[in-house]
């Protein structure tokens, strides 16, 4: 999108929430949209399904500031499978965080040959990943590991694209169970469309389209990261076990 559109979009949510730009509190995300343009939005996608929600959304925001991330995880075929029905050319952004089981890198190349998926990588600077190997920073202090090794390389390119579309759902974690559909998150507007999909429903839609799991899930694995922080369990019981880290950063 040009400034010129964006900014015709911008007025335009802005002026369908009733309140003039100019009384409004400078936004501070890289779509440059308001509180208010955001309760707008999350209004106007509530009464539509998560299908419906990603197709209107590549009408409202430009296509090529649409920002697409997979962890290429348990389940990770759910939400790939959906967009590359929807948005066959969108480019799928995979956190590399040189962690990662082999089953995983595995998994991604097939699931990029499955589904034609347009993948590419981010990673920290080579430096930085050297320092928490030899530091063993997922042991002292995991939340500075994945801010070094998922969250800075994902801030970096944030400031390219107006959203970023997760797959998370409430269902998931507390932290995730206050989530909307759209949010406002360090700096870039969040889309959670299927943040009111239920486990059932989800599991219904991987049986109907004979979607295949991440390898590891027939191992027991139920959620899965990086090796150091991973452990076969329920759920995601078997992340950061033994410490009181839920989430890597990268959604709070
Ligand atoms: S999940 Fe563990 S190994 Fe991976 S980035 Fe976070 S702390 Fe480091």
């Amino acid at each position: 999108m040009n400034a010129t559109a964006a900014s015709a979009q911008v007025s335009e949510l802005l002026s369908a929430a009733g309140t003039p730009a100019a009384a409004r509190e400078r936004p501070s995300n890289s779509a440059g949209l308001s509180a208010e343009a955001i309760a707008h939005l999350n209004e106007r996608y509530a009464p539509l399904d998560f299908e419906q929600r990603l197709r209107r959304l590549y009408q409202d925001f430009a296509p090529d500031k649409v920002l697409v991330t997979s962890s290429f995880a348990a389940t990770s075929a759910y939400f790939l499978h959906i967009i590359s029905r929807i948005r066959p050319d969108q480019p799928i952004a995979f956190i590399d965080t040189g962690y990662h089981f082999p089953e995983t890198l595995a998994y991604r190349d097939y699931l990029t040959r499955l589904f034609g998926l347009k993948g590419f990588d981010l990673k920290a600077e080579d430096w930085k990943h050297q320092f928490t190997t030899d530091d063993k920073t997922y042991q002292r202090d995991p939340d500075l590991c994945c801010t070094i090794n998922k969250v800075e390389p994902l801030d970096a390119i944030k400031p390219r694209y107006h959203v970023w579309v997760s797959s998370l759902m409430r269902w998931q974690t507390d932290e995730r169970a206050s989530m909307s559909i759209f949010e406002e998150r360090r700096g870039i507007i969040k889309f959670n469309p299927m943040i009111d999909v239920t486990r059932e429903q989800r599991d219904a839609y991987i049986r109907e389209h004979r979607l295949p799991f991440h390898p590891l899930v027939a191992q027991g694995y139920s959620s899965i990261g990086c090796t150091h922080c991973t452990v076969k369990g329920e759920g995601r019981s078997g992340r950061w076990v033994g410490k009181p880290k839920t989430e890597c950063g990268l959604h709070l």
